[in-house]
């Protein structure tokens, strides 16, 4: 898959051993992989995944438990084999040049373990001195927004200062990629604002994020783009804000009215126990006009008026739930969602 089906050129190799993955000569790409696959003795966990990272970007990758996500990071970040396909990250293939990558690349755990008894600062410092470049400690500090923790012990910690903890250590060694994985889970929804906002801050620094989450708020706030991966494969990939055709979807108009008032004509769905009817218009702008024309005419309220859209959540559903069905088209994703709603 690295050449022939898409029609890309094979990667070139420099004498460095380094590898230049086609059409990257200025090295704007920072992961590039084609074909991969990997099985284990019970599963064929990633069964053919293409996927293209630009420097500079957010990318979040998504999926149910088990779809093959941590496989294929695993195989990017160079800790984990891989039986087919090639991989290049940063120039370099992580199968074979696992130690030069290593200093290039941050990685974030779901927990590290690290001496609770040291400081802040002094447990970054630990971790930048494995690295031939790093930042200065104290940048690293103010990049998580943990300047007024930089001598409190990490015993001391709460559970998310904790976590931006794990996030400066991955900093320390101010590497060009970071992975990501599931950098907010039981976060407290404030904690979980301020984590989006030091991961924003790396994008700011142009370093590339690749993430991985279970939260679909998580993917449309921070990711440039977003990979949708079901049982080993890539069932939709694009901008949040497109996904699967949600940009195209039709919306529907919600709303509720004064008990024993008619709707006007064609502008009635099924109530549901609250009241509120739904419908999808034709034309969203005509409809919502005379909808709320209608309403100033008679003089009615029109209660809880809205416009709705697919959220990124229904379409991953729609990818990915038990209805999605053989065809894993991401095109269909919003009709699903739109079928699904009765529009
Ligand atoms: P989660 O969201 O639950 O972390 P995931 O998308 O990261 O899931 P993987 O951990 O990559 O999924 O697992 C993909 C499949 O491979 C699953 O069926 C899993 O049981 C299997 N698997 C993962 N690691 C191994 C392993 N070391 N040995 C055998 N099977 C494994």
């Amino acid at each position: 898959m690295a050449d022939g089906s898409l029609g890309i050129p094979g990667p070139r190799r420099l004498e460095n051993d380094v590898t230049i993955p086609p059409g990257n000569a200025d090295g704007t790409i920072a992961v590039d992989v084609h074909g991969l696959t990997k099985a284990y003795p019970d599963v064929r966990a990633v069964q053919g995944i293409d996927l293209r990272i630009q420097r500079g970007e957010i990318f979040a990758l998504v999926g149910p438990n088990g779809a093959g996500k941590t496989t294929t990071v695993e195989i990017l970040e160079g800790y984990r084999a891989r039986d087919g396909g090639s991989v290049t990250v940063l120039g370099y293939d992580p199968g074979r040049h696992r130690q030069r990558l290593k200093s290039q690349i941050g990685i974030v755990l779901q927990s590290t373990g690290v001496d609770r008894y040291l400081t802040v600062a002094e447990t970054i410092a630990m971790y930048a001195s494995y690295y031939p470049d790093p930042r200065p400690v104290d940048e690293v500090v103010d990049l998580v927004g943990l300047g007024p923790k930089r001598d409190a012990r990490v015993i001391k910690l709460s559970g998310g200062q904790q976590r931006r903890l794990d996030v400066a250590i991955a900093l320390a060694g101010n590497p060009e990629l970071l992975f990501l994985d599931e950098p907010t889970t039981g976060f407290d929804p404030s904690a979980r604002h301020e984590a989006w906002e030091v991961v924003r801050n790396l994008a700011v620094l142009g370093k590339t994020v690749l993430l991985t989450t279970h939260y679909m708020d998580e993917a449309q706030f921070l990711a440039d783009r977003v990979a949708v991966i079901s049982a080993g494969r890539i069932v939709a990939e694009g901008p949040p804000a497109t996904l699967g055709g949600r940009d195209m979807a039709r919306a529907r108009i919600r709303y509720r009215l004064p008990a024993g008032t008619a709707p006007p004509r064609g502008m009635a769905g099924p109530a549901d126990a609250d009241g509120f009817t739904e419908f999808a218009p034709d034309d969203l702008t005509e409809a919502l006009h005379r909808l709320t024309g209608w309403a100033i005419d008679q003089g009615t309220s029109i209660d809880g008026l809205e416009v709705i859209r697919p959220s990124l959540e229904d379409i991953y559903l729609a990818l990915t739930g038990p209805q999605a069905g053989p065809r894993h088209d991401a095109q269909s994703a919003a009709a699903a969602v739109a079928e699904a709603s009765g529009s």
